[in-house]
Parts: C-alpha cells; sequence; structure tokens
C-alpha cells in the first residue's frame, strides 16, 4: 500500500527522490500504455516511465525473450563475446548512419554521454567542450558539469572547461523574435564567437530535441549549419539521442535527421527507450574515434546478456510494427488536439514538438513569464483524472511533456487529450 510507504521513504532515501507529485506515487505494475498504483488506480501513461517504455509496458515479445535469456544466462561481462549484444550492435550500427561504425554499450545515458566525453577529449587532446545552453546530459560528475540547466547541476563544477551557445529554445531568450533563417544565421554568429574566445574544443554536444529542457528545439537546419562551422575547426559534433531516438520524433529514426544536410554525427549516444524499461545506454562513433581509446575501458555491466535480448526483442517489434509511422500519425493528431484546447487556455503559451514529443508551455497569462506553479498544477489534476504525464523546462519547469509509448492508439490519444483539457482548464 501507497499509505503504508508514505514517509517511509523519506528515512531511507535521498530528500530529492520521488518529488513529482505532492503525494508519492507508488507503481505497481502495467501493461500496454497503462499502469497501475499500489491502491489499485490506473493511469494512462503520457510519460512512458521517463521516455524509458518505448514500445509498451509487459510487451510480450520482450517479457518473452527476458524470460528465455535469464533461463539460460543473464550476465557474463564485457570481458567475454555474447551473441546478443553482438546483433544488437549490428541492427543500431547499421540504423545509426554513420559510417564504418563502432557500438559501445553502457548501462544509462549518463554513462553514455560520459563515454562519449572521453572519446571526443581524448581523439581530440582537449578537455573543451561546447554544449547548448538549456541542455540536460545526465548526473555524472562530467555530465552534470557540462548541463546547461542550472536546475539540474546546481553547485557542480565541471571536470572540464564548457562554453555554451545558443539554439537550443525557440521562443526565449534574446534570438526569440527572429524568424528561423535569422535565428539560424545568429546562432552561428554566437557559435563563432564563442569560439573565438577558446582553446579549440574537443566536441559539441547537444540534444536534437531537448528532452529535460521542455521538449525544445531550435529550427530544423540548426545543427548542420553548426556543423560547417565545427568541421572547419576539427571539432566533433556529439548528438545525445537519449531522448530523441528510435522514432520518437515520428518524422526521423534519429533527431539528427532533421539537420540531414549535416550528415550523421561523429558520435550519438542513446539510452532509454532501447531496453523498454531495462537499463541499457551506449555511444556510437565511427572506429577511428571509437578506437582511440586504450584496453580496459570495460563497462562490467554494458552489453550483459539479459538487457540485449530486451533490447533486441524490443528493438525488433519498433521497426516490423513501424512504430515511427504510428508516432507520426498519432502524435500529429495528438498535437492538433492539444492545440485546439491551447487555444482556449491564457495560460499555455506554445504546444511544440513532433511525433510523440511534445511540449506544452504556460506562462502567467497575457506575459512571457514562465509559471511552474500552473505546470505543478496541472500534473496533479492530470493524475487525478487519471493520466501520467511529465514536467520540464529549465530551472523553471513550466513546460508539460508528453511523450506516451510509441504504440499508442488514436482513442488512447483522445482520451489522455481529454484528461488534458480537462487539467489545463482546471487552471
Ligand atoms: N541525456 C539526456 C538527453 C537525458 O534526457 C538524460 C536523462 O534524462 C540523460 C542523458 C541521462 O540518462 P540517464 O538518466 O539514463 O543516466
Amino acid at each position: 500500500m501507497t499509505k503504508d510507504l508514505l514517509g517511509r521513504h523519506h528515512a531511507v532515501l535521498p530528500d530529492w527522490l520521488a518529488l513529482y507529485y505532492e503525494e508519492p506515487l507508488e507503481i505497481t505494475h502495467g501493461e500496454g500504455r497503462h499502469v497501475w498504483d499500489a491502491d489499485g488506480n490506473r493511469y494512462l501513461d503520457f510519460f512512458g516511465g521517463i521516455l524509458t517504455t518505448m514500445t509498451a509496458h509487459a510487451l510480450p515479445e520482450v517479457t518473452k525473450a527476458i524470460s528465455e535469456q535469464a533461463g539460460r544466462i543473464l550476465h557474463s561481462s564485457t570481458l567475454y563475446l555474447n551473441r546478443p549484444m553482438v546483433e544488437l550492435a549490428e541492427r543500431i550500427a547499421e540504423l545509426s548512419g554513420i559510417p564504418d561504425a563502432r557500438v559501445f554499450f553502457t548501462t544509462s545515458g549518463t554513462e553514455a554521454n560520459d563515454t562519449a566525453l572521453l572519446l571526443a577529449t581524448t581523439y581530440r587532446r582537449s578537455n573543451t567542450v561546447l554544449a547548448m545552453r538549456n541542455s540536460y546530459h545526465g548526473r555524472s560528475f562530467s555530465a552534470v558539469g557540462i548541463t546547461g540547466n542550472r536546475g539540474w547541476s546546481p553547485t557542480s563544477l565541471s571536470p572540464l572547461q564548457t562554453l555554451y551557445v545558443h539554439g537550443g529554445v525557440r521562443t526565449r531568450g534574446p534570438f526569440a523574435h527572429l524568424d528561423d533563417e535569422a535565428f539560424i544565421a545568429a546562432c552561428v554568429a554566437d557559435l563563432k564567437d564563442v569560439l573565438g574566445h577558446t582553446r579549440p574544443p574537443a566536441a559539441l554536444i547537444a540534444e536534437p530535441v531537448q528532452g529535460v529542457g521542455g521538449f525544445t528545439s531550435g529550427p530544423d537546419g540548426l545543427y548542420a549549419a553548426f556543423r560547417e562551422v565545427l568541421t572547419e575547426r576539427g571539432i566533433l559534433w556529439i548528438a545525445d539521442e537519449v531522448q530523441t531516438g528510435w522514432g520518437r520524433t515520428g518524422d526521423h529514426f534519429w533527431g539528427w535527421q532533421a539537420h540531414a544536410r549535416s550528415g550523421p554525427p561523429d558520435i550519438l549516444t542513446f539510452a532509454k527507450g532501447i531496453g523498454n524499461g531495462m537499463s541499457i545506454g551506449g555511444v556510437v562513433a565511427r572506429a577511428e574515434v571509437m578506437n582511440c581509446l586504450d584496453a580496459n575501458s570495460i563497462s562490467t555491466f554494458g552489453g550483459t546478456q539479459i538487457t540485449m535480448a530486451a533490447g533486441l526483442a524490443n528493438l525488433g517489434y519498433l521497426l516490423e510494427h513501424d512504430l515511427q509511422g504510428n508516432a507520426r500519425r498519432v502524435g500529429g493528431l495528438l498535437r492538433e488536439r492539444l492545440r485546439s484546447v491551447a487555444a482556449q487556455v491564457p495560460h499555455v503559451r506554445e504546444v511544440r514538438g513532433r511525433g510523440l514529443m511534445l511540449g506544452i508551455e504556460l506562462t502567467r497569462p497575457g506575459t512571457d513569464e514562465a509559471d511552474p506553479a500552473a505546470a505543478s498544477a496541472v500534473l496533479e489534476a492530470a493524475r487525478d483524472g487519471g493520466l501520467l504525464i511529465g514536467k520540464g523546462g529549465g530551472h523553471d519547469t513550466s513546460a508539460l511533456r508528453v511523450a506516451p509509448p510509441l504504440t499508442l492508439t488514436v482513442a488512447e490519444a483522445e482520451e489522455g487529450a481529454a484528461i488534458l483539457e480537462s487539467a489545463l482548464r482546471s487552471l
């Protein structure tokens, strides 16, 4: 029972865990796009864990692969080869678009980004890194250190020298009033200006759509324009696809493809959805970059059989059922539905995003001022109505995030939109 757990967690867990709701929610099980709490209440899951349940809760194909693998062996470490790891690496290498790609598996997005930074700084022999304002890359010392979202890294000192550039947020900041072309030109000028004041950085790390930052992005083509400047100066581009990969954005399999003119990134990191809840992260880089590390760069649990089996089954399901196409179709309907609601709710500044990665920005009516209290109120009201969504958007946390499993049906999209509508109208 949740009531039994209430309060007990304060004695043993950090104060900053399980803070999402005023009264913490204890989830006991899930099926499809639904989860249940310990009191038997059912919720439509419009956050998919945290974009971790990519296909569906308790997807039989994934459950079967996990239990079959569990009957053979769970783990033998990366000291040895195992077939599921090689097979999943083959699929991801091919899908990544990176030529001569090598894949290294980790157990989280944080560790994937740490590895990407390790690769880039070793390859380029520079410990300076460019990152985007309002970004989030994880919670290790170096990942938190480069995170441009101060709400998530208030006191951290990075071991890397990090310089932040504009472009991840379209609707706020000094360039918000510009059209897309002028916005991109201003961001490129900002990038060049930053580069003029530093030793050559190893890499630029960026989320194609900022996740924790509130599902925001610059215009399509931004990173293509950045890429030209970076390539000229031998700076690597790391695309953090931890939230944007696997077709979630509908139009593309990877977020970087919205900037396709640039070609693939030098390094791509992934995590979250690939394991459908199992802990898989990883890095893809061309061989020359990946192999700049010496031996001994292993991850004890990375690439372990039980998670790889889940990843293979999950990815296979996603591709066979064209869930990217489903994200585009159902996500498109959902976005239009939310936009028509938003037009009648003065707190909603905009509904943005693509596929099943939609952000709703809340401001105090008639102003540009972020409204975190409104975001929390909607989150609570949605929960009361039987819907789980996410929050995000910089340290002011004034955006709502909608990212259901990619098998979402039109009927479920309608059902969730109706709950969200009444939650928004209750403001
Ligand atoms: N990168 C991005 C874009 C993320 O959104 C996150 C987590 O939310 C991470 C990295 C860190 O991943 P993990 O929590 O698996 O360490």
